[in-house]
């Protein structure tokens, strides 16, 4: 006898989900949120994606996509005044997405331009470098770097080599900084240097005089993006550059907890360009005379990284709506950031194996994302660090 069981209670209509967007994320985002990951999103597919291959295989950063960012406010984007769009922490998430699910290289770029350099000179800046940076910033007429990381260790900022002494009016800066994102690019580096009183936060402009940048060019990893050296050889910098509202590492690690959070979005972007391209690879690739979707260890892979993916994205939405809240602590910030970096090179990694040969090429995106994801888990805080500061919140001990 056929079963007549009744639709269990609360049961939905069967409907065909989102294999990106499993949990339907995109529903819960208001109309503003929507709006802007739709217009990146449509940026990245027409200006991005054709030319990006080309910029990751030469090694160059693609420098016509700053005017296209620029143009849809991408620069400063949670940033209120000077030019600058207002919004929320949920939107710069998704500005984030989608710029690496076209490459790291280009969201890094945003990313150092709106969280490590205009975000510290709009919360600790005057009022005249307000107005002179931002705007031209926002527009993308001047470019900054942020220099924290020193040749001898990355890690430990505390032990801080670059130092800065007072002349006159001015300030004298002595050092060297290291893996330096947009260094070569850069009107203005944001240079944190010890001072007697503590770590200060310095405006260098690329003219002044002993200011050099050398560009990191042996890379594997983000390769359409700047990587330099910075050497500061006696560089007289004006009190006018100083910036005046932040003494110690809390500067800096407060600009690291902006950029890290737009990190933890970021890499979903280049995991689900991985995902969809084991799909389409896997649904197109016949082996044993059926395509490799029927079987099932390519189910279970594939699975998998869509099971990756969703966490990831639960994770991030909601350390969103916790920061627009302005609850946020550095602590779920770190918590998301080596889940989601991790996570997102878990991916890449299997979609590259799942590709075969191919997975080798650079025709296929998963190899590229994959050797980004290197450098996106290793800078702003390794996974190692990330893990101790979370063990710390848990105990209550310093294990660094
Ligand atoms: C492509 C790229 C771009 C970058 N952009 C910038 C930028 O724009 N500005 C900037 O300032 N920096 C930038 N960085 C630097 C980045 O933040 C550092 O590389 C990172 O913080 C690690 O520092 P390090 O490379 O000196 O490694 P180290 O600090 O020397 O660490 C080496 C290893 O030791 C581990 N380790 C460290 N301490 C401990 C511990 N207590 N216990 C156990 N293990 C530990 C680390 O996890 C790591 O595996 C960039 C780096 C890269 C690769």
């Amino acid at each position: 006898m056929a079963s007549t069981a009744p639709a269990q209670k609360g049961a939905s209509r069967k409907r065909q989900l989102d294999p990106l967007d499993l949990y339907d994320l995109r529903s819960s985002l208001s109309g503003e949120e929507q709006m802007v990951q739709d217009s990146v999103a449509r940026m990245v597919d027409e200006k991005v994606l054709p030319v990006i291959r080309d910029a990751f295989e030469q090694h160059y950063f693609p420098a016509q996509l700053i005017s296209e960012v620029a143009a849809l406010g991408l620069l400063g984007s949670s940033l209120e005044g000077y030019e600058c769009a207002g919004l929320n922490s949920v939107c710069y998430g998704l500005i984030c997405q989608e710029l690496e699910r076209g490459d790291s290289g280009l969201r890094s770029f945003v990313s150092v331009q709106s969280s490590l350099v205009m975000f510290p000179i709009h919360a600790y800046g005057s009022e005249e470098q307000k107005q002179r940076w931002l705007p031209a910033m926002a527009r993308g007429e001047a470019i900054g770097c942020f220099g924290l990381t020193e040749p001898h260790g990355g890690s430990d900022p505390s032990n801080m080599k670059t130092h800065a002494r007072r002349d006159g009016g001015d300030w004298v800066l002595n050092g060297s900084k290291m893996w330096i994102t947009n260094g070569n690019l850069a009107d203005a580096a944001i240079v944190w240097a010890m001072t007697d009183d503590g770590v200060r936060g310095f405006i260098v402009e690329k003219h002044m005089d002993g200011f050099t940048a050398q560009e990191i060019e042996n890379k594997f990893s983000l390769r359409a993006s700047v990587t330099s050296a910075l050497f500061l050889d006696n560089v007289r910098v004006p009190e006018a550059n100083v910036l005046p509202g932040v003494v110690g590492l809390k500067g800096p690690l407060s600009c690291l907890t902006q950029a890290r959070y737009g990190i933890t979005w970021g890499v979903i972007g280049a995991a689900q360009a991985c995902l969809a391209e084991a799909l389409n690879y896997s649904r197109d690739r016949v082996l044993f005379e059926r395509p490799l979707t029927h079987n099932q260890a390519i189910q279970l892979r594939l699975a998998d990284m869509a099971r990756r993916i969703t966490t990831a994205q639960l994770l991030s939405l909601q350390l969103g709506r916790i920061k627009d809240r302005g609850e946020l602590s550095p602590t779920q910030v770190s918590l998301a950031k080596w889940n989601n970096c991790r996570m997102a090179l878990d991916v890449a990694r299997d979609a590259r194996d799942l590709l075969g040969g191919s997975g080798i090429s650079a025709e296929y995106v998963p190899i590229r994302h994959m050797l980004n994801l290197e450098s996106v888990i290793t800078y702003e805080g390794t996974e190692t660090v990330h893990q101790l500061v979370v063990g710390k919140e848990l105990t209550g001990v310093n294990a660094f």
